[in-house]
């Protein structure tokens, strides 16, 4: 069976070629260092920091974790999810140019727009799908806010929500295989989100994630990243009045759902896209052979 993680429709599986999802030849040849039309490139100068960076962390503490080649592919990424439509807001731009998609992918293409995987049936979403989430929550991802990111996986996405919220909020990660988390902890280290898991404010715990993590609860943001036949009651108990949960719901077809809770507690629920996750399920049936 097909494990591949969020493409953006049920016909991109895992790692096809013929995906929509995936970039076009003439644009892999520029990112892969080929003869055709280069992307646009950054300038070749130290880059300069952000306003979400000024928040965060002092440019000079986060340049050890880069080179300036990974940098200028990563926002070649970028520069193509703003083309195609993915990436539409300066701030979603902005902290996927900060964290590098390369730290969290094994193995594989990083910068290409598809799931890749990461062990134990599972994969790192495709960049398309994640700037998709970040764009449907980033209203709910300011500072000082509380994000949950079940079914963390590699961790790149708790990593964005961490430097969204800033040290003030709180990002936590939720995945119920060990070694996936541990992974997670190692891949954010070499990254710009390194101080915030230092710091707390970016936590991952192994856990089943469809009870959601009380701890920090309620949440002003939950992402699930992983299917569920049928929203979780824990995770919309853990959801903040005013808050926004981004969820695929579905077995085979699946759709990416958008579950509001109003200010009286009553919920709201649109479509969003149809999509292709990994199902949140127990850990028993993922690692049974596919
Ligand atoms: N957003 C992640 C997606 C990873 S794939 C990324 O881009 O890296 C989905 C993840 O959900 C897998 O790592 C899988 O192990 C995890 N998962 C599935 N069911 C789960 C459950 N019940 N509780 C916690 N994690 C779960």
């Amino acid at each position: 069976m097909c494990l591949a993680a969020a493409s953006a429709s049920p016909a991109r599986c895992c790692l096809s070629p013929s995906s929509s999802a995936v970039l076009p030849r003439r644009f892999l040849r520029g990112l892969l260092g080929g003869p055709a039309a280069a992307p646009a490139r950054p300038s070749p100068s130290p880059p300069t920091t952000t306003p979400l960076l000024r928040r965060c962390i002092p440019f000079h503490r986060m340049a050890q974790y880069w080179t300036q080649a990974s940098l200028d592919k990563n926002k070649a990424l970028v520069d193509y999810l703003k083309q195609y439509g993915a990436v539409r807001t300066d701030k979603v731009a902005e902290v996927m140019e900060t964290i590098d998609r390369a730290l969290f992918v094994p193995e594989g293409a990083p910068y290409i727009d598809s799931p890749m995987p990461i062990g134990f049936n599972a994969t790192i979403s495709a960049p398309h799908m994640h700037a998709t989430c970040l764009e449907l929550l980033k209203d709910h991802l300011q500072p000082g806010m509380h994000a949950l990111d079940v079914g963390s996986g590699s961790g790149y996405l708790t990593a964005c929500f961490a430097m969204m919220v800033g040290p003030e909020g709180r990002a936590v990660g939720i995945e119920h295989i060990p070694e996936i988390v541990a992974s997670a902890i190692e891949n954010v280290q070499k990254s710009a989100a390194a101080p915030l898991l230092k710091d707390g404010s970016l936590s991952f715990h192994v856990a089943d994630g469809r009870l959601g993590f009380p701890d920090d609860a309620p949440y002003d943001a939950i992402h699930v990243g992983a299917a569920a036949p049928e929203i979780p009651q824990h995770l919309l108990d853990q959801l903040k009045p005013g808050g926004r949960m981004v969820i695929p719901v579905g077995t085979y077809f699946q759709d990416l759902q958008v579950v509001d809770k109003n200010a009286d507690g009553s919920i709201s629920i649109r479509n969003d896209a149809s999509v292709r996750y990994v199902p949140l399920t127990s850990r028993s049936a993922q690692l049974q052979d596919p």
